[in-house]
């Protein structure tokens, strides 16, 4: 659609659109014959998030990078033709590969030290922040690569990069890897962050403010802002739409959005933590809210009958967060002391959100919300040690194991292309080698990882 634009109004030279269109093609057709068409993966057991069921022994079928049939072996080995490539992986499990709700992929935040830290507005994210969006774009975008190929090597094949990205940086990155360029997980891009003025970076320079803004979000000011930014980024060609809801956002502010976005044909997922925002994302009709971390019953019983998604972020869970800082920055003896007087109760009441968060029976996923620098680990070993949080909050293994997989494929839309192991769907497939519904933790060791048919890590091959 957007050449046939082209064409009608810029009269561009029509021959030559077409003589890249075969170009193009000539591309797609080489990479096809260079990768084997066919594949066979035999493990000792299949998890099936959405059932909880296990086939043990299990084989899958792979053609063209999607997944043709899901079996037991010798049923599923009678339709593989004769020059198919199998690969054992042994007694592991295979489980569909995990979805990262909600990621910033171009964040990747130093702790300051505690008196940085406090002259900011919001202290242990600001400096970062603002570091990231007035440095080099070319610099940002290499590390959002680096960071990407390491999501995927954890076992992470589909992302959703909620903000933070420059202009058009997770939409970039989304078309390199789709185009073979760079090797990461699937992205669903959210371009710019949709915000009210003053909800991230506080104190810069008026006369240069609106330009260092611009760099990082799109600023609603009423209802007719607030459509204008939704067509500014469906300009970029975004996934999804992100909006931070605060005490200024007012619900027609949002609901704009939320029938601009629609009618894009594109989700909004709201970043809303306190009861005021979640009430303005719920009457505004989002399609998910972020965080929730102060979500009341009545509330979810309202998300609930909308089909609204609670995106959980289980990120400062138990001092994870400060775990982090602690090894990067030395934390005074008060702010110890601070910290240990309050911990029991913050985690307390995370563990009451996830049991009435179960409880409510809302739709749930998760995300990582990883953008930080964790010391000594890469991405994807940080996120996948956000997701395990969630058992430790008291959620089930399956559970957590859905919200990750099933539940976040249907919350981005996605349900008919990943999520599980079945028929149709992108063979995108990872594999553990105990079994993660008893230990959570096998997660963060994925030792075989495939995305659209290619095997991007098979640590079972060398043992
Ligand atoms: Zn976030």
């Amino acid at each position: 659609m957007i050449l046939v634009h082209l064409i009608r109004n810029e009269h561009m030279n029509v021959s030559r659109i077409f003589s890249c269109a075969v170009g193009m093609f000539a591309v797609t057709q080489l990479a096809a014959q260079s990768s084997s068409p066919t594949t066979l993966i035999k493990a000792g057991r299949l998890l099936d998030p959405r059932s909880g069921n296990v086939l043990s022994p299990a084989a899958v079928l792979i053609e063209n990078g999607k997944i043709k049939e899901v079996g037991p072996p010798p049923k599923v080995l009678t339709h593989a033709p004769g020059d198919v490539k199998t690969i054992d992986l042994g007694s592991a499990t295979l489980l569909p590969g995990l979805i990262d709700g909600h990621t910033h992929l171009f964040l990747d935040i130093v702790r300051p030290p505690e008196a940085e830290a406090q002259r900011h507005e919001n202290g242990i994210f600001a400096p970062g922040n603002l570091l990231a969006i007035v440095e080099s774009p070319t610099k940002r975008a290499l590390m959002g690569a680096h960071l990407a190929r390491q999501d995927l090597e954890s076992g992470i094949t589909t992302v959703r990069n909620l903000g933070h990205s420059g202009i058009d940086g997770d939409t970039e990155l989304r078309d390199a890897i789709k185009a073979g360029r760079i090797s990461g997980p699937r992205i669903l891009a959210s371009g710019r962050k949709l915000i009210t003025r003053g909800s991230y970076l506080q104190n810069l320079n008026p006369a240069i403010a609106d330009a260092i803004l611009e760099q990082e979000f799109l600023l609603i000011d009423g209802p007719d802002r607030a459509r204008q930014a939704v067509r500014q980024n469906a300009f970029h060609n975004v996934d999804v739409i992100k909006v931070t809801a605060d005490e200024n956002l007012t619900v027609p502010e949002l609901a704009s959005v939320v029938e601009e976005a629609h009618r894009e044909r594109l989700k909004v997922a709201v970043h809303a933590v306190d009861k005021i925002s979640i009430q303005t994302a719920i009457d505004a009709g989002a399609d998910s809210i972020e965080h929730g971390n102060e979500v009341t019953d009545e509330q979810l019983k309202q998300m609930r009958d909308k089909g609204m998604f609670l995106d959980l972020t289980p990120t400062s869970y138990d001092g994870f967060l400060r775990k982090i800082a602690e090894q990067m920055v030395v934390i005074s003896a008060a702010s110890r002391a601070a910290y240990a007087s309050s911990a029991p109760s913050l985690k307390q009441q995370y563990d009451q959100l996830v049991e009435r968060v179960l409880k409510s029976g809302v739709k749930f996923a998760a995300g990582s919300d990883m953008c930080w620098f964790y010391p000594g680990k890469t991405r994807g070993e940080a996120s996948t040690a956000a997701f395990v949080n969630l058992r430790a909050a008291g959620m089930p293994a399956l559970d957590v194991i859905r919200a990750i997989t099933s539940n976040a494929a249907e919350m981005l839309g996605w349900q008919d292309r990943i999520g599980s192991i079945e028929p149709g769907k992108f063979a995108d497939l990872i594999a553990v080698a105990g079994d993660p519904v008893i230990d959570i933790t096998e997660l963060q060791r994925v030792e075989f990882v495939m995305k659209n048919g290619d095997v991007i890590k098979n640590d079972f091959a060398s043992k």
